[in-house]
């Protein structure tokens, strides 16, 4: 068993490469079986995702906060604190926090990379919500 002190999670900031805003990323998965991702995501207010999809699929676990999540085909459904979404793999979506609030998830996936496509999302799809 091993135990890591909050403080020695080395949070980091997502850059804007795959993000539009200001996104923190805190690796999780301690252990050495990396089949398993397990990371913590922090989105500022307006903070989201590009379009991307996963390989092998995701659970996010919301910690706290009001985001919103949009599938390829326009639902876009209201996130706070405790709910549970699951992305099918292969399935593109984005996630992000609410215009005026923070949204702080649990990612798990794979070990397999994220798939991210070319486009970042709309001001109108981000409204949407
Ligand atoms: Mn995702």
């Amino acid at each position: 068993m091993e135990h890591t002190p909050a403080a020695d999670i080395k949070w980091v900031n997502a850059g804007d490469e795959h993000f539009t805003g200001t996104v923190f990323f805190g690796p999780l998965s301690a252990g050495p079986d990396r089949s398993l991702n397990a990371l913590g995501v922090l989105f500022e207010p307006e903070a989201r995702t590009d379009w991307h999809s996963h390989p092998d699929g995701q659970v996010l676990y919301i910690v706290a906060g009001v985001g919103k999540v949009q599938k390829d085909d326009g639902e876009t459904v209201r996130l706070s604190g405790g709910d549970v979404v699951y992305a099918a793999a292969g399935e593109k979506h984005w996630h992000g926090a609410s215009e005026t609030s923070f949204l702080m998830h649990l990612s798990l996936t794979t070990g397999r990379a994220t798939e991210w496509l070319p486009e970042k999302v709309s001001e109108q799809d981000y409204r949407r919500g």
